[in-house]
C-alpha cells in the first residue's frame, strides 16, 4: 500500500504516465498533468467525475470499472491492460496499475499509454508467426514462454503443451535426451544450442528440423533465449539418398573398376597370347619359306657339291698339271665360299632380331641374295634384276630387306602359280608419289620395284593386302604376314611402299627406301673367269645348264676329259642350235628343272627329230625326276663326280641307246 501524502505528491510531478486518485465508490478524486495529456479531460472536468469515463463503452458495459476496484480492495492491487478511452473518444493501449491507498478508503491509478510497444509487439508476433520455421522464447533458465503459430500449427499442439519442458515431447525419442542434454548444457554455459533432430507433426510423422537458439544477454546475465527451427527434411533426405548413391556408387566402382582391372588383366593374357600367336606364326611363315627354301638350297647345294667333289677327283689323278691343279683349287674355294654364303642367308633370315640398320647398297644386296630368290622362285621363273643406279646406298636393315624382298618373291611365285617373270628393278627417285593410302613425300629414295607377271590382285583386296593376317591363300599356303612385314619395314625405316596392280595383268610393289650416303662397302669377292669352249678329241658335247658356277664347271670337267664343248643357258638356246646345226654336237647333257622349256620336253623333242643325238639328263631335284621319271633317259643325279660323269659320256658315246 502507498502513502496518500507520497502519492499525492507523486500525482502533482509526474507528466509521463496518468495519475489519478479515486474514492472508494470511484469518482476521481486527483488528475494530474499527465492524465490530461493522456486523457483529454482537464483537471477540473475530471474530478468529480466517476473513473469509468475512461473505460471503453463495451468495458463499461461488462463492468469492468467496478471489478478493477473489487480486484484492488480485496487484492491491493488491480493490473489491466486494455484499450482506454479519451475525452475525445480517440482510444490508446494502456496498461493501467490500481492500487489501494494506504491509510485511506481510496484508491491510485497509475496508466501509461503502451500503443507503442503494442504495435511493435504484435508486429514481432506477426512476423514470427509469417515464418515458415519455428521460434521461441525461453526465460533464462531454459523454459519455454512463447512460440509462433508455425511451432504450434506443425506439432499440432498449444502453447500449454509445448511451454516449459514440454516441447521436448514433441521429440522423437531417440533424440530427446541428446536434444534435452545439448539445452541444458547452452543454458548452463550460455552458449549457443545448435542441433538437428526429428520433431514429430500432428500424425505422429517426424520431419528433421535443424535448431538454434541465442542468449540475449545483459551484461553477463542472460535475459532470455530466443531460437529457431527450420525444417530440414528434404535436405537431410536428398544427403542420405546421395550417401546412399555414393556408397551404392562406390560400390559400383569398386566392383566395375574390379570388373576392369579384370577384363584389362584378361586382355593383357588376349594380347600376350595374341602375340605369342603372332610371333609364332611369323617364325612359322619364316619355318615355311625355309622349309621352301630347304628343297632348292639342297639343289643348290647338290650343284655347289658336284662342283666340289669333281674337282677333287680330278685333283687326284695322276701328273696333273700345274694350271690345271690351281684351277681345280681354286674352284673348290670359290663354291666352298658360294656355300657358305648361302648357309650365311639363310642363318640370317632365320635369325629373330629388332631393326639394326646399316648402310648397303641395294643392288649388291639383291645380286648377293639372287641365289635364295632363284631357289624360291623355282627354276621355271626367270628373275631379271635391272639396276638403274650406282651406287644405290640405303640406310635400313639388311636382313628385313633380304627378307622383304623374300616375301615379295614368294608372293610373285604364287601369283605366277610357279611360272613366269620376275623383275626387280632399282632406280632412285625424287620424293615417293602420293597413293591412297599415303601421302606424297618428298626426299631423295631408293626405289626397288618387284614385278611379276601374275594373277594381280582384285580391286577389292588391294586396301587389305598389307594387313596382317590378311591372306587370299589357302590354309596351311598363307599366313598373311608376308606383306605386313614388308610394311612394317618400310614405315620403320622411313620409307614406304606402294602397290600397282590389274587382275590379270600381274603386281608392281615399289618399295621406297631413303637414300642414304655411299660408304665404304666391303669390296664383293671376285668371280672365276667363264672358261671358253674346249674343243677336245672325244667329240662335242653341248652343255645345257642354267646355273652358271654348275655349267662352268660341268664344261671345265668336260673339257678335261678330253671333249669340245658348247655351254648354254636354256633349253631355247640349245634346241636352237642344235637345228642350224645338227652334226655339231656328239652329246646332249641337260638340265633338268630350268625357266622356260624343261631338260625333259628339251629331251623329248631331240628324240624325236634327232633320234640318234645322245641325251644325258642331270639333276638335283630328285623329286621332279621321281614323279616325271626319265622317260628313258640317262640321268646323271647331281652332285656328280669327275669320274661318274666321264662314265656317263662314255656310255653315251659308245651308242648305249636308251629304250624308247
Ligand atoms: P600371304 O602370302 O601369306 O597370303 P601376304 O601378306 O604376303 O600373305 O600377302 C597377302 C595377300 O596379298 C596374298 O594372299 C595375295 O592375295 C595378295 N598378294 C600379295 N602379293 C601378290 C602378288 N604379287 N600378286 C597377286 N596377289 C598378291
Amino acid at each position: 500500500m502507498i502513502d496518500a501524502a507520497l502519492a499525492q505528491k507523486i500525482v502533482e510531478s509526474s507528466t509521463d504516465f496518468a495519475i489519478i486518485t479515486l474514492d472508494p465508490s470511484g469518482q476521481i478524486t486527483s488528475w494530474n498533468p499527465g492524465a490530461e495529456d493522456l486523457l483529454g479531460w482537464s483537471a477540473q472536468e475530471a474530478i468529480g467525475r466517476h473513473g469509468r469515463i475512461f473505460f471503453t463503452p463495451e468495458d463499461q458495459a461488462a463492468g469492468s470499472p467496478e471489478d478493477e476496484i473489487a480486484r484492488a480492495a480485496t487484492d491491493g492491487r488491480a493490473l489491466d491492460e486494455r484499450f482506454h478511452m479519451r475525452a475525445d473518444g480517440s482510444r490508446f493501449w494502456g496498461s493501467g496499475l490500481l492500487m489501494q491507498l494506504k491509510n485511506s478508503d481510496g484508491f491510485v491509478k497509475i496508466v501509461r499509454d503502451r500503443t507503442a510497444e503494442r504495435e511493435a509487439e504484435r508486429r514481432v508476433v506477426t512476423l514470427t508467426d509469417a515464418l515458415p520455421g519455428f521460434v521461441f522464447e525461453a526465460d533464462s533458465d531454459g523454459h519455454l514462454v512463447q512460440t509462433n503459430a508455425r511451432y504450434r500449427d506443425y506439432t499440432r499442439r498449444d502453447d500449454p503443451e509445448l511451454l516449459g519442458d514440454r516441447w521436448l515431447d514433441a521429440i522423437h525419442p531417440d533424440h530427446r535426451a541428446r536434444v534435452r542434454e545439448a539445452w541444458e548444457e547452452a543454458v548452463r554455459t550460455g552458449a549457443t544450442f545448435e542441433q538437428s533432430f526429428l520433431v514429430a507433426d500432428g500424425e505422429g510423422a517426424y520431419r528433421c528440423f535443424a535448431c538454434r537458439g541465442i542468449p540475449e544477454k545483459d551484461g553477463g546475465r542472460v535475459l532470455r533465449w530466443i531460437g529457431t527451427c527450420i525444417d530440414i527434411e528434404n535436405e537431410a533426405k536428398a544427403r542420405a539418398l546421395l550417401e546412399g548413391l555414393n556408397l551404392s556408387l562406390e560400390h559400383r566402382v569398386t566392383d566395375q573398376t574390379a570388373a576392369l582391372t579384370e577384363s584389362y588383366r584378361n586382355l593383357q593374357a588376349e594380347v600376350a597370347e595374341r602375340e605369342r600367336i603372332e610371333e609364332t606364326l611369323r617364325q612359322s611363315q619364316k619355318m615355311e619359306a625355309i622349309g621352301q627354301l630347304t628343297g632348292g638350297v639342297a639343289h643348290d647345294f647338290n650343284n655347289l657339291l658336284t662342283v666340289i667333289l669333281g674337282s677333287i677327283d680330278l685333283l687326284r689323278r695322276p701328273n696333273l698339271a700345274e694350271d690345271k691343279r690351281e684351277r681345280y683349287l681354286d674352284s673348290i674355294a670359290e663354291t666352298a665360299t658360294r656355300a657358305a654364303k648361302l648357309t650365311n642367308q639363310l642363318l640370317a633370315f632365320a635369325r629373330r632380331q629388332p631393326l639394326q640398320a646399316e648402310a648397303f647398297d641395294i643392288a649388291d644386296r639383291l645380286r648377293a641374295s639372287d641365289d635364295v630368290l632363284r631357289t624360291v622362285s623355282g627354276s621355271r621363273i626367270a628373275i631379271e634384276l635391272d639396276v638403274r643406279c650406282e651406287p644405290c646406298i640405303v640406310e635400313a636393315d639388311p636382313v628385313q630387306f633380304d627378307t622383304a624382298i623374300l616375301n615379295m618373291a614368294v608372293n610373285a611365285r604364287d601369283a605366277m602359280d610357279g611360272e613366269g617373270r620376275l623383275t626387280i628393278t632399282v632406280s632412285e627417285s625424287n620424293g615417293v608419289p602420293a597413293t591412297r593410302a599415303h601421302a606424297a613425300v618428298t626426299g631423295r629414295f631408293v626405289t626397288i620395284a618387284v614385278s611379276d607377271t601374275g594373277a594381280g590382285i582384285a580391286a577389292a583386296d588391294l586396301p587389305r593386302i598389307f594387313e596382317p593376317f590378311f591372306t587370299t591363300k589357302d590354309v596351311g599356303r598363307g599366313t598373311g604376314l608376308g606383306l605386313s612385314q614388308v610394311f612394317g619395314f618400310a614405315k620403320q625405316s622411313g620409307g614406304e611402299i606402294a602397290i600397282e596392280s590389274e587382275p590379270g595383268e600381274g603386281a608392281t610393289f615399289r618399295l621406297y627406301l631413303p637414300h642414304a650416303e655411299a660408304k665404304n662397302l666391303p669390296p664383293e669377292p671376285e668371280m672365276t673367269e667363264p672358261s671358253g669352249d674346249v674343243v677336245g678329241t672325244g667329240g662335242c658335247v653341248l652343255l645345257v645348264e642354267d646355273n652358271q658356277l654348275v655349267g662352268e664347271f660341268a664344261a671345265q670337267l668336260v673339257g678335261d676329259l678330253g671333249y669340245g664343248n658348247m655351254l648354254v643357258s636354256s633349253a631355247q638356246e640349245a634346241l636352237a642350235l642344235v637345228e642350224a646345226d645338227p652334226r655339231k654336237f656328239d652329246i646332249v647333257f641337260t638340265d633338268v628343272v630350268m625357266p622356260g622349256m624343261s631338260g625333259v620336253e628339251f629331251a623329248e623333242i631331240l628324240r624325236a627329230r634327232y633320234p640318234h643325238l645322245p641325251v644325258i639328263l642331270t639333276s638335283g631335284y630328285s623329286h621332279v625326276l621321281a614323279a616325271e621319271g626319265t622317260h628313258g633317259f640317262d640321268l646323271l643325279q647331281k652332285p656328280y663326280t669327275a669320274e661318274r660323269l666321264a662314265r656317263a659320256l662314255r656310255m653315251a658315246r659308245g651308242g648305249n641307246q636308251r629304250s624308247g
